[in-house]
């Protein structure tokens, strides 16, 4: 069965990139029933920081990425990449090599006069161990000279390198530390990992790590190097265009499921789809439908992606959201009764916001109590004509039960009484209800605040 990973060093925050990278992998396993491992290459230890780590697990998590069984640390498992180095060099596919620093250059410079490949060959490939001297050594794996290695990447379709282009790579450092190249194929094969799918920056790496699969005789994976992301200009993303951590997205107010269906997008087509949910996503997902183009960062179709999915999200699940959001930016909890009130809204809030501030600014009607402070614009609509007005129609309200139905006959029969139209009340009534212009409509407003608290508000606004 599949099994996929996300393998990210842990050396900065959750880009955009390798945000796209963990959900094409979760994706494509989450619609095969296999699972979806998570391993911090954690290698570096200068650059390795555990507030890396603690940022990349917070960005999965917000994404809804779960992942299967235990985070895998690279680090800690490098007694077992030395133990697999030792073992190519048993069976004779690695070989110890005692060539010094000053030795490797001097090989260079020479070649390099002689106008012949500079790739270090060592002597000591095909030393006779009785002749080898007792020091310091690195361990280095047996490439074959002819040939080539043949990469059948799903994306990239065949790439051929011709063996004599790669040279005999250290597996061992002289301290006895793994170089990173072992330590992926060894851990992705502890891992019973099936599908590498990761960016191509990583695909010369793939030949060098085929060398490794070949000599222990371990099956290789199914490899998908995807393009890069650029922005909208088409050239390398910059922080402008979209190279921020995944957090910042968050504290900007973009809903998940937004960014899960925009980064399924970015890169990845099925037939003219732009809006999906994560159950068609993982259903359509596959790596036949990777562009093999970079694929441009876009902001406006990331908004009109997340304004859909405001649109159809449920309710509490989006409350959730919204508190995750108000948090990740520093701003106030919400009361029991902001919660309230929201929850009783959602189904009009929900329309045409797409961002959470969004659904948030049209939301202060509910989130704000009386009495209403209206804003510059609102405290003009609430001139003494439009007083008078609101005063002779709350008696009117009073009388009335409180449905859609009911509040539009009593509205229209006022207005008709007053030889007005109903439009002519609406904005002194939005800024009595709400303080401010943008807000959903005064009907639903009406309904959302209830009875009692509407006339509250318009009787204040009236006296
Ligand atoms: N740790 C590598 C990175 O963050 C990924 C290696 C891999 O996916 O094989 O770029």
């Amino acid at each position: 069965s599949v099994v996929t990973r996300f393998a990210p060093s842990p050396t900065g925050f959750l880009h955009i990139g390798g945000a796209r990278t963990a959900l094409f992998n979760w994706l494509y396993a989450r619609g095969r029933g296999g699972r979806f491992l998570l391993r911090i290459e954690d290698t570096d230890r200068a650059r390795s920081t555990p507030e890396a780590t603690e940022a990349i697990l917070k960005g999965l998590d917000w994404l809804g990425l779960d992942h299967d069984g235990e985070v895998v640390s690279q680090y800690e498992r490098a007694d077992r990449h030395a133990e697999v180095a030792r073992e190519l060099l048993a069976k004779g596919a690695a070989y110890k090599c005692f060539s010094s620093q000053e030795e490797i250059s001097a090989f260079r410079e020479k070649a390099k006069e002689e106008g012949r490949s500079t790739l270090f060959q060592s002597p000591w490939r095909d030393a006779d161990p009785a002749t080898h001297p007792d020091a310091p050594y690195v361990i280095r794996l047996r490439t074959p000279m002819e040939g080539e290695t043949v990469i059948e990447d799903e994306v990239q379709g065949r790439v051929t390198i011709r063996n004599d282009q790669l040279d005999d790579m250290i597996l061992l450092r002289s301290d006895g530390s793994p170089v990173y190249m072992l330590a992926v194929v060894v851990d992705d094969h502890d891992m019973g990992v099936t599908h590498v799918i990761r960016g191509d920056d990583h695909l010369n790496n793939a030949a060098r790590q085929m060398g490794i699969y070949t000599a222990m005789g371990w099956d290789l994976p199914v490899y998908a190097h995807i393009p890069l992301i650029h922005g909208p200009d088409g050239k390398k993303l910059s922080k402008r265009h979209g190279a921020l951590g995944v957090d910042e997205y968050q504290k900007l107010g973009y809903p998940s499921a937004g960014m899960r269906n925009y980064l399924a997008r970015l890169g990845w087509s099925h037939g003219d789809d732009e809006f999906f949910t994560d159950a068609q996503a993982t259903e359509w997902f596959d790596l036949s439908g990777i562009g093999k183009s970079p694929a441009r960062f876009d902001f406006k179709k990331l908004e009109n992606l997340c304004g859909q999915q405001i649109a159809v999200a449920d309710d509490a699940a989006l409350l959730h959201e919204i508190e995750a959001y108000l948090a990740a930016s520093g701003q106030p909890a919400l009361s029991e009764g902001q919660k309230d009130g929201l929850l009783r809204g959602m189904y009009c809030l929900k329309d045409r916001a797409k961002t959470l501030p969004q659904l948030l600014e049209k939301a202060e009607f509910v989130l704000t109590s009386s009495p209403i402070e209206p804003d510059e614009k609102a405290a003009k609509a609430l001139d003494p004509v439009s007083r008078g007005i609101l005063a002779a129609l709350t008696p009117q309200l009073q009388n009335a039960s409180w449905s859609r139905e009911k509040l539009e006959e009593t509205m229209a029969e006022f207005a008709d009484a007053q030889g007005t139209k109903f439009g002519k009340l609406a904005g002194p009534l939005r800024a009595a209800l709400a303080g401010r212009s943008v807000t959903p409509s005064v009907f639903d407003m009406m309904l959302v605040l209830g009875k009692e608290e509407s006339l509250l508000r318009i009787r204040q606004a009236a006296s």
